[in-house]
């Protein structure tokens, strides 16, 4: 609608016209000037390379359909015309294009194009309008002589959502862009000096592949991995950020001038971006949790099919997702004992116990963030390759991984750990990230996903089960666990009794817990053990949401007190928020 308002409502005729934007030359002006190529006719050689005020009229003659751009400043209009068949247009980020005029000089002979016009937009939406007019002119032949269709471009834009904005909620990608604006967001990852510092050798150590090549920084954030491409020699670099880190970006490379002649800082989300050039190399850091949270890694994949040549190297080149079962005793109690303050059948004068069952089922739907030790893992671990080099986009919309373990000891399973790595398939090293338990901790920590029903198993037993996640519209993935491992015991003659324990949980809400207290470091005797059974005892059964009271007021209210001094934390808050996305 907004495009209703650039359109002249004095126009001749229903033909596009764009106005309230600025143009600004940039190419060999001169020669522009100077010559008169049967692409391009200019009336007036006082074209300015400062953007001043302009308009863009759409019209055609017996040479085919042109774009007329009119620079507005004191003095005589300056108007000049581009043919449709010997121009390029490049959406270079939300508000600003890039004309680009096809030569036909002996002087630009080795190179396609040589001219070109910097476009503003005042709307987004005016810039997609008048994109999908260039797009709608150069395609549809019943466009010149027609007009009418084109009266009006806003429903053109519609058309012209990205994929990005079709599969995203406008409120998630909103909180999301605003997270990645803020520079306290970006130093927290620049401060894990494992991932930041294993990209830096990544990038340094194969310099053979940076040198001399376009590169594209998929997301670039503050610019720190362009700033590392142009150390490692690269030709130059397009760094695209969707967010406002971008003007931050533009300091960074302006401070570092003997890099950043090579960078250009772009904004745009990549889905919409369009580059004058192929790359070589593309470089990003699209990792979430569990490798998959923040649904990035489609980006970095919609970007390899837009920008890298077939040819082009892609750093990281694969990841995997690493998966064991484990046993928790602490951490499966204090996710219970969360839901203890909804048996309290007097708050107040109020029976909260209706509620309890779906609090349980709550707490236990959120994955749990923190770094573990290696030794609470009961069976050899297994991995899901994605290799971003050839995984299509659609294939990272829905992930089924089938399980199967064998366990190591005897002892209870309480859910399933996960963590990631990645590969840098340089020509020259190859180098991973891990941040697997054990290894230095990385801000993304491991995750764990709690079963409300634990498993008993025994040392040799198999386990098997299926993670199998739902890619959702906020940027992230419903988990859906299942682990089942078959009794020993009574009914082993007749195949065993199959226990298995299912979970659903949403990978966008995890428990951050690696602030937290060792709140049961105390606890491992028998009064802590027996507090414990009583209460998972009490609880219901994962299929039903029937509530089975325990009488416990005074443990309940101690664990409550507990909560609260947690929850109370500062650090405990901060880093929560300042993990949202990354970790
Ligand atoms: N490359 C930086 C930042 C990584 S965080 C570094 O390694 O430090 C990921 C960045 O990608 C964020 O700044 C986020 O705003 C940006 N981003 C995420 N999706 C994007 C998209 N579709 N288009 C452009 N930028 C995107």
């Amino acid at each position: 609608m907004e495009i209703q308002t650039q359109m002249e409502s004095a126009a001749p005729s229903v033909l596009p016209v764009f106005t309230e934007i600025s143009l600004a030359v940039t190419g060999a002006l001169e020669e522009w000037n100077n010559k008169n190529e049967n692409n391009i006719k200019n009336d007036n050689d006082n074209w300015v390379e400062e953007a001043v005020p302009g308009v863009i009229r759409f019209d055609y003659d017996a040479n085919g359909r042109y774009a007329e751009f009119q620079q507005l400043y004191s003095g005589a209009p300056v108007v000049f015309k581009a043919y449709l068949d010997h121009s390029e247009h490049f959406r270079l980020g939300p508000t600003m294009s890039l004309w680009v005029t096809k030569s036909n000089s002996p002087s630009c002979a080795t190179e396609s194009f040589c001219r070109a016009i910097t476009i503003r937009f005042p709307t987004a939406a005016a810039s997609m309008a008048f994109a999908s007019t260039v797009q709608k002119w150069k395609s549809d032949t019943t466009v010149a002589g027609v007009g009418g269709e084109l009266a009006n471009g806003s429903s053109d834009a519609s058309l012209n959502l990205n994929k990005f904005d079709k599969k995203i909620e406008p409120s998630s990608a909103k909180m999301y862009f605003h997270y990645y604006g803020q520079l306290l967001h970006q130093q927290n990852m620049l401060q894990d000096y494992v991932r930041t510092g294993s990209y830096y050798a990544a990038v340094i150590e194969n310099r053979i592949d940076f040198q001399g090549r376009v590169v594209v920084d998929v997301g670039a954030g503050s610019g720190i991995l362009s700033l590392f491409a142009a150390q490692a020699g690269a030709k130059h670099v397009y760094a695209i950020e969707a967010s406002d880190m971008v003007d931050y970006a533009r300091k960074l490379v302006a401070g570092n001038p003997s890099l950043g002649h090579r960078i250009t800082v772009i904004k745009g989300k990549v889905e919409e971006v369009e580059l004058p050039e192929k790359a070589d190399v593309l470089i990003s850091e699209p990792m979430g949790t569990l490798l998959v949270n923040e649904r990035m890694l489609e980006s970095y994949v919609i970007a390899r099919d837009k920008f890298l040549s077939p040819v082009g190297k892609m750093f990281p080149t694969v990841g995997r997702i690493h998966m064991a079962p484990f046993s928790d005793e602490y951490l499966y109690v204090e996710i219970a004992n969360k839901a203890l303050f909804w048996q309290q059948q007097n708050y107040y004068g109020v029976d909260l116990t209706p509620l309890h069952g779906s609090a349980f089922h709550g707490y236990f739907a959120q994955p749990v963030v923190d770094a573990f030790d290696p030794r609470m893992l009961v069976a050899p671990s297994i991995y899901h390759t994605i290799d971003f080099t050839k995984v299509k986009e659609e294939e990272l919309y829905e992930i089924d991984i089938p399980l199967n373990f064998t366990a190591s000891v005897g002892t209870r399973v309480h859910g399933l750990a996960c963590w990631f790595d990645v590969l840098f398939n340089g020509s020259a090293v190859q180098r991973w990230l891990t941040t697997g338990p054990g290894a230095p901790t990385t801000h993304w920590y491991q995750l764990r996903c709690v079963l409300s029903q634990p498993l008993y198993v025994m040392a040799g037993q198999s386990i098997t089960g299926q993670l199998h996640m739902v890619a959702h519209s906020a940027q992230s993935y419903t988990i859906h666990l299942t682990m089942s491992a078959k009794m020993w015991g009574a009914g082993v003659d007749q195949g065993g009794i199959l226990q298995s324990s299912s979970s659903k949980l949403d990978l966008k809400e995890p428990y951050y817990r690696m602030s937290q207290p060792q709140a049961y470091a105390w606890a491992q005797d028998q009064s802590a053990q027996q507090l414990v059974q009583q209460q998972v005892n009490g609880l219901p059964s994962q299929q039903s949401d029937e509530t089975v009271l325990v009488q416990q007021p005074i443990q309940a209210s101690v664990i409550l007190q507990q909560q609260q001094q947690q929850q109370q934390r500062p650090s405990q808050t901060s880093e929560q928020q300042s993990l949202f996305f990354q970790s």
